[in-house]
């Protein structure tokens, strides 16, 4: 065994079908008295009926939650939590919500109970990415790590087959780095392995049947395991080039991610092969790049930047933007494989190593 240091993310945990209603005995545990929620308009019904049935320990509701918490909006919702009186937060949605929450807590010190209904993985990690001004920046604090995290299957049981698959890209990027992190511990390893091996048989079973009850959890599971690898390990060239793509055209997180990480990991394969066996025991196939391809291919994923809407002329801006700031990366950045790289994400061509 190598040398190794592991700091645990400490947050309560609960799992299972129908979770949502143990919200009235989780505030409890935080001394949580009265909440504001923050929920996702898709989850309407259930944010409805958990706050209808929890009466006046609900203070107010926040209804819409925006992408990439952008300062302006966080600012509103935190007049309102001023005015409710609430003394928790909670929030039932995907990462937005969950970032929304996350930058209340930052700025109030409030407790927060936190239910994913998607599967990208901002719930068990102490980053925050806020936007101002159109730039997105993200810090790292224990402040905002939730405390508690309720995973609850049945809401996500509608969560339509391509948000499905984008969002669990998304996570499965995080296990993906996390394998090969300079910070990586033989717990990380464990989880980073288990959490692709779920999620890579999860989605596509989820995109046959969206309504099947045992992928869904299993896709859940794995979100879980996604993002509490993210929480503790570094993240390297694909989630800085998700970032900058990402940030710099407005394109949309989660599709960025799925486009991208085959080729950052086709770009990182040579020099992280302990790393590439792990995810080919987890995937059940040498191919690992074309394999991920292959699953983003079976919900339908967009294949290439520009579907989504990056500019050509975004490539070379992008290589700029990626060599202004050096990065961790296990293999060293060179400009030409890193343009030709972007080049065939921004096209649709299939992964290569340069
Ligand atoms: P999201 O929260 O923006 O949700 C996407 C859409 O899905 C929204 O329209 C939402 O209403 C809908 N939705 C959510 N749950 C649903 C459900 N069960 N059924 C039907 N529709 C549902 O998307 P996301 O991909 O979860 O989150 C993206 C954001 O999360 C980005 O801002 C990203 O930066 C952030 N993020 C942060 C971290 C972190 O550790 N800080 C990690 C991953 C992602």
């Amino acid at each position: 065994m190598e040398p190794f240091v592991y700091t645990a993310n400490p947050a309560r945990v609960v799992f299972g079908h129908g979770t949502l209603s143990t919200l009235g005995e989780e505030m409890d545990r935080l001394g949580i008295r009265r909440a504001f929620v923050i929920g996702t308009p898709s989850q309407a019904a259930a944010i409805a009926g958990v706050t209808t049935s929890l009466g006046d320990r609900i203070a107010y509701t926040w209804p819409k939650p925006t992408m990439h918490a952008p300062v302006e909006v966080t600012a509103r919702a935190l007049e309102e939590l001023k005015h409710s009186g609430a003394d928790g937060l909670v929030s039932i949605g995907g990462g937005s919500s969950i970032g929304l929450s996350k930058a209340l807590a930052l700025r109030t010190g409030l407790d927060q109970i936190v239910v994913p209904t998607t599967y990208s993985g901002s719930e068990m990690t102490s980053l925050l990415g806020q936007t101002e001004d159109g730039v997105k920046t993200t810090t790292e604090s224990p402040e905002f790590l939730p405390e508690t995290v309720i995973y609850d299957v049945d809401l996500t049981m509608d969560l339509p087959v391509a948000l499905s698959g984008l969002s669990g890209m998304n996570a499965i990027a995080h296990a993906v780095e996390s394998l090969y992190a300079a910070n990586r511990n033989p717990i990380t390893d464990l989880m980073a392995e288990e959490a692709i091996r779920a999620m890579a048989c999860a989605l596509p079973a989820v995109a046959a049947d969206p309504s099947d009850r045992q992928a869904r959890s299993d896709a859940l599971y794995g979100a879980w395991a996604c993002s509490l690898v993210l929480g503790i390990s570094g993240m390297g060239l694909h989630h800085k080039l998700a970032h900058v793509c990402g940030g710099t055209f407005k394109l949309s997180h989660a599709h960025t991610h799925t486009i991208l990480l085959p080729h950052s990991l086709a770009y990182n394969a040579p020099a992280v092969q302990p790393a590439m066996q792990r995810m080919a025991r987890a995937i059940g196939r040498e191919d690992v790049p074309q394999a991920l391809r292959d699953i983003a291919d079976s919900f339908g994923a967009p294949q290439g930047l520009k579907d989504i809407g990056m500019p050509e002329d975004g490539i070379d801006h992008a290589v700029e933007i990626v060599f202004r700031n050096p990065y961790d990366n296990p293999r060293p950045l060179a400009e030409q494989p890193i343009r030709g790289l972007i080049r065939r994400a921004w096209a649709g061509d299939a992964p290569i190593t340069e």
